[in-house]
């Protein structure tokens, strides 16, 4: 059903991905392949992959830019389990039950500011993230990070247990609208809000938030990084594990990607994933996507 990516090299590399299709691994497919490639490439050639001026690029596109203003980030499970007790005036956050040793997750992308010792918690862990909210995470029988790493949505960064005050293996989780915030959100309604619903299965990605317009392409693969901005030096905003209907909002030059046995410099932006992916996991033979407008 991949057979089309054979093609999946960018108009500024395709003659070097032309000489390396025929070492490809994908030989049954290479007749197709080759024969289809002048056409594309004469195709692509009309496209011009080169920046464009500085001035036609639309706001909020800059480097390092990360679509969060509207939607606050997609979210990520923060943990599978049995939710045993809500947000309520004498809980400030929702517990989630299950046995020692069960992965935690941070929800989303962001720095951790605190990960040590709490009283009552016995340990914990406080991420900041893109959108300024923080999340709580407490309880936990081993820490997996440290203060000012930086996280990626669905990073690994603790393991389920019952330390400070608790009767059983739990993660007692919070959401805060800031660093000064002293009292938390509701974490369902703030996951809801990121596309995660309480009980949830830690990997799967989170619904998009409410008006995201329908997918218009799919990925491919497993382990594809989504990155905050077109380039290999940005932080993984999360990783999809496998192949995952998105909407690509638009699309840019950035670093090239060798991958797959393919070379492409285009990414995509996925507004509900919250960064770009190179185009080469996008599900399409064409390195530059038609009626996908440049970023
Ligand atoms: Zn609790």
């Amino acid at each position: 059903m991949f057979s089309n990516r054979s093609l999946k090299s960018s108009p500024s590399s395709r003659a070097s991905a032309s000489s390396r299709s025929s070492a490809s691994s994908r030989s049954p497919r290479r007749a197709k392949s080759v024969a289809l490639l002048a056409t594309t490439a004469a195709a692509a050639a009309l496209v011009p992959l080169s920046a464009a001026p500085a001035g036609a690029a639309p706001a909020g596109t800059a480097a390092g830019a990360v679509p969060n203003a509207a939607a606050g980030y997609a979210g990520s499970c923060p943990t599978a389990g049995r939710v045993t007790q809500g947000y309520h005036s004498g809980h400030d956050g929702v517990d989630i039950a299950n046995t020692r040793g069960t992965p935690i997750y941070a929800s989303g992308p962001g720095t951790v500011i605190v990960s040590g010792p709490a009283s009552g918690y016995g340990q914990w862990i406080r991420i900041r993230h893109d959108d300024g909210t923080v999340t709580e995470y407490g309880h936990m029988y081993e820490r997996l990070v440290s203060t000012n790493q930086r996280v990626s949505g669905g990073q690994l960064i603790a393991r389920m247990g019952s330390e400070g005050q608790s009767t059983g293996p739990h993660l007692h989780f919070e959401a805060h609208s800031s660093t000064s915030s002293t009292r938390g959100m509701d974490p369902v309604a703030y996951l809801a809000d990121r596309g995660v619903r309480l009980p949830c299965t830690p990997g799967t990605p989170g619904t998009p938030p409410p008006g995201t317009p329908a997918p218009n392409f799919n990925t491919w693969g497993t382990g594809v990084r989504v990155r905050e901005d077109a380039r290999l030096n940005t932080a993984v905003v999360r990783t999809l594990s496998g192949p995952t209907p998105v909407y690509v909002e638009c699309q840019k030059v950035g670093d090239m990607v060798e991958a797959e046995g393919y070379r492409n410099n285009a990414w995509s932006r996925i507004p509900a994933l919250g960064g770009y992916i190179s185009n080469i996991y996008i599900d399409h033979e064409a390195a530059w996507l038609p009626g996908v407008r440049e970023c």
